[in-house]
């Protein structure tokens, strides 16, 4: 399998001064991708990925509280709250007990906040960081549950599980009441200029079914208007297709979706470069398809991919991460603290560590 229509140069960065201390960050979550998934990437763009500029890495644990094989929702869990739950809660602890999450307590310490999917945004990844319910598939009680915060901006399909209720509420409107920007695709986003934006889309296809730029773009948008906030902001982005195409055993559609990410992730860096006060920190939620390489070639880009199961595994994930405090993720930890270090590099001042309740 050879990539080229799909080949892009990576970034070339700004020689940036980092801040002590980020005043902003943004986390990249590839769903479903390990070491297998970015080797084939990496094969397939010739030997280089814009990932390459993050040169702090650390491995990290994916296991749930109740199964060693974790689902995306209690692995964002983790991520997002610091603490183990069952497969298929969501921002709860395993006796469904409503943990906070970053996103909630860095929007109470005055950041703008974001999310950015290419998936139903009350999916698991998203939502861990927005509702606190029992299961994953509680869509529209997830969707209820973005009412109760302040999100500045969140972008990705699954515009059903708001306007198209069981209780017949249309929270478009609602949201439209709270300040919100209501689009329904990504061609009016350039022209907001101020106050909050829910994009709420029907659909957002696989990148080689038209998908196109999205989450290049969304993501350039999502910056251009979260970084307007005196305070600093935090942005979370998922690549969530790269999962669905780990768990198809398809080695192409595995690559694409996270080549798309990758130039994502570009756009991301060099905004963090030019800015130097913004920690880049990219990861995984876990392992998708036990994927290998069989053989490749960088020079042509050829590329065998092989996986060993459909399911997830429970192979330890990377962590990437660049600009101020990179260095707090090196070494072998559990996605619990991956929270704790996130919080602790966001919540750390040049007089220490801002205290949090
Ligand atoms: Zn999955």
């Amino acid at each position: 399998m050879y990539y080229n229509e799909h080949f892009h140069t990576i970034k070339t960065l700004a020689n940036s001064n980092f801040s002590h201390n980020p005043k902003n960050l943004i986390l990249m979550i590839a769903d479903g991708v390990g070491l297998g998934h970015i080797s084939a990437a990496r094969i397939a763009n010739k030997g280089k990925l814009n990932l390459d500029h993050c040169k702090y890495i650390g491995l990290m644990g994916t296991r749930a509280s109740n199964e060693f094989i974790t689902d995306s929702a209690a692995a964002a869990t983790a991520i997002a709250t610091g603490v183990k739950t069952k497969n298929g809660a969501v921002g709860v602890d395993p006796q469904y007990k409503p943990l906070p999450n970053l996103r909630e307590i860095l929007e109470q310490r005055g950041l703008k906040t974001g999310l950015v999917a290419c998936c139903s945004i009350t999916e698991a990844t998203p939502a861990a960081f927005i509702a606190h319910q029992q299961e994953r598939m509680l869509h529209e009680a997830i969707a209820g549950d973005f009412m109760d915060t302040e999100i500045d901006f969140f972008f990705g399909n699954g515009r059903e599980h708001f306007i198209d209720r069981e209780d017949g509420i249309d929270l478009s409107l609602r949201l439209a009441a709270k300040g919100y920007e209501v689009l329904e695709s990504i061609e009016d986003l350039p022209y907001v200029n101020h106050g909050k934006v829910a994009g709420l889309m029907t659909e957002c296809p696989g990148v080689d079914r038209g998908r196109g730029d999205y989450l290049e773009s969304v993501t350039k948008e999502a910056i251009r208007i979260l970084k307007k906030g005196e305070n600093g902001f935090f942005l979370m982005v998922e690549g969530s297709q790269i999962d669905w195409a780990a768990h198809d055993n398809d080695t192409a559609t595995t690559v694409k979706e996270l080549l798309d990410f990758d130039k994502c992730l570009g756009e991301v860096l060099e905004f963090a470069a030019r800015d130097g006060e913004t920690l880049v920190v990219v990861t995984s939620d876990h392992e998708t398809g036990g994927m290998t390489i069989h053989d490749g070639d960088e020079k042509s880009g050829k590329v065998e991919g092989a996986f060993t199961t459909v399911m997830h595994t429970g192979v330890m994930v990377p962590v990437f991460a660049f600009g101020p405090q990179a260095e707090q993720f090196i070494g072998i930890y559990e996605n619990t603290d991956l929270f704790q270090r996130l919080k602790k590099s966001i919540l750390q001042t040049e007089k220490g560590l801002v205290s949090v309740s």
